[in-house]
């Protein structure tokens, strides 16, 4: 399937006042410091491509979750810096996104300048998607890129707002996201494995489902797997499980793919104490990781692959005592010579805990987006570029 939607290279940006969304949603330290810059340097061809043309950026994005109204610690005065250091110039801030600063501070901008506009998410607007709130943020540029893969799964202001006026483009990020993420959706080579884990199977379903029809077998881990034992009617003690989910679950057991569950668990046992048991879990004991049968019993059919796609962390690895099953699967998907993409969120995370990042051929920065992508082949996001206006 064709994407249909222009690329940075379809668009001429020289005189143009470019309005990028970027997702430089960063984590920081307690002195507010970028402690990993990786979104800000993901976002840097597509800005330079436009400087490079003879345009302008002005750069919007969210950072963290406030709570729709200014707040001192989500403020992006605070990566100012890291943006100069990964552009490798100075910038300015406007201490809004809309209003009187912004539209001056764009309206001053020349050729080749930047400017970083405040979190959008001070606005509650921003998440409702409101239009009146996106036709003030189209009025700053002339151009709109999209560059936030992270978001593109959501139909918030910022996203789908400037390209019904303004004419638009995926950046260089997006692009490759949904350009790995669509061959490997469309034409995995086989076999093509999906490795899911993470806490909650209803989180997931869709995507299992959408799945299961393009894959030649699933592998579950972590505690989503506590809802499949439980429908091939183990008993689960304690740990996480969803029961109105059951029947799902043995609804796709079921079909007519093969799902790899669990066949020991780690955990602890009714008494608080690490311990490992079978498949069947004692009354009162919680899962809490793989056992190291299952984790050898993932690594051969992940070898085996040809295509494998990971999301979701096979346990609480942030606890060291339930982090084997995830770092030996993390170390599977770096050994195996499949084509291999991580899902962003918990699992790029464990990847870059456990050394591996460099290891694997394509780490999406985003979680929920990749998912959805391969769920529904196509984002709010990109949906909104085809719909843009041609260039005037
Ligand atoms: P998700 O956001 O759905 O990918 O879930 C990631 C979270 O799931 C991580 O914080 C893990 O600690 C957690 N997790 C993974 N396995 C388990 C488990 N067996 N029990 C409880 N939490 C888990």
């Amino acid at each position: 399937m064709s994407l249909n939607v222009k690329n940075v290279d379809s668009l001429s940006f020289a005189g143009k006042k470019a309005l990028i969304r970027v997702d430089f949603n960063v984590p920081l330290d307690e002195h507010f410091q970028v402690t990993d810059d990786t979104r800000i340097q993901a976002a840097v061809p597509t800005i330079q491509k436009i400087l490079n043309d003879g345009g302008s950026a002005i750069l919007m994005s969210h950072l963290g979750r406030p709570k729709g109204g200014p707040e001192d610690k989500y403020s992006l005065k605070h990566i100012v810096s890291a943006v100069e250091a990964a552009l490798g110039q100075k910038i300015s801030f406007a201490s809004d996104c809309i209003g009187e600063e912004a539209i001056q501070k764009a309206a001053q901008l020349g050729a080749g300048q930047v400017l970083l506009l405040e979190n959008l998410r001070f606005y509650k607007e921003e998440e409702k998607g409101d239009e009146a709130f996106a036709a003030k943020l189209a009025q700053l540029g002339d151009v709109y890129v999209n560059d936030a893969f992270g978001t593109a799964h959501r139909a918030h202001a910022s996203i789908v707002g400037p390209p019904k006026t303004l004419p638009s483009a995926m950046g260089r990020l997006l692009q490759k996201e949904v350009e790995v993420l669509g061959e490997m959706r469309n034409h995995p080579k086989r076999p093509f494995i999906a490795v899911l884990g993470g806490a909650k199977v209803s989180d997931k379903l869709g995507v299992i489902e959408a799945l299961l029809s393009t894959v030649d077998a699933l592998v579950i881990g972590g505690g989503m797997c506590f809802t499949f034992l439980a429908a091939k009617g183990m008993p689960v003690g304690s740990s996480i499980c969803e029961l109105d989910q059951v029947a799902v679950c043995k609804r796709l057991l079921d079909g007519s793919k093969p799902i790899h569950l669990p066949e020991d668990i780690v955990g602890l046992n009714a008494e608080g104490n690490y311990a490992t048991f079978g498949i069947r879990l004692p009354e009162g004991a919680k899962g809490l990781d793989i056992g190291p049968g299952t984790a050898a019993a993932f690594t051969d059919v992940i070898m085996d692959a040809r295509t494998v796609f990971w999301n979701g962390p096979m346990g609480m690895f942030e606890d060291p005592r339930f982090a084997a099953g995830t770092k030996t699967v993390a170390q599977a998907v770096a050994d195996t010579k499949a084509f291999t993409v991580v899902g962003g969120g918990d699992s790029a995370a464990a990847l870059a805990q456990f050394g591996l990042d460099d290891e694997v051929d394509h780490v999406s920065t985003g979680g929920g987006a990749s998912l959805e992508y391969l769920e529904l082949g196509d984002l709010p996001g990109l949906a909104a570029l085809r719909g843009a206006p041609n260039v005037r």
